[in-house]
């Protein structure tokens, strides 16, 4: 009956073989440290939501929460900045929202899927 070795991947790399990878690795490190900071830069640069967009329109997306009127927004409270889908810091007058994806809206703004912060 023939024998069969179990030999780990790790062991059938050479030293040639690791060292050229950990440098390529090494290599890779100063563009993966912009990443984060892109990301936040991109974030940063987004445009604010257009109130003329159809998915605004469509859940009545407006940058003043107070100009609502109460039959249409029900909760006078109800405001972006304390909607469950608004990810912007609490400081900015302007963040992101789970909604509106690549765009920034009003946190005193309001929309048709605003959910209560848990
Ligand atoms: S989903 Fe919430 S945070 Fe987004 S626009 Fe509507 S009310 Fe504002």
């Amino acid at each position: 009956m023939k024998e069969y070795k179990t030999v780990s991947r790790r062991k059938m790399l050479s030293r040639g073989q690791m060292l050229s990878r950990n440098l390529a690795f090494t290599s890779l490190l100063p563009v993966l440290s912009w990443i984060p900071l892109a990301r936040v830069r991109a974030a940063e640069e987004m445009p604010a939501l257009s109130l003329d967009e159809p998915m605004a329109k469509s859940l009545q997306y407006i940058h003043d929460a107070i100009q609502v009127p109460e039959s249409v927004r029900s909760v006078s409270e109800a405001f972006c900045h304390n909607c469950q889908l608004y990810t912007g810091d609490t400081e900015s007058q302007w963040g992101p929202c789970a909604v509106f994806a690549g765009k920034h809206i009003n946190r005193d703004g309001w929309c048709d899927a605003w959910v209560r912060k848990g």
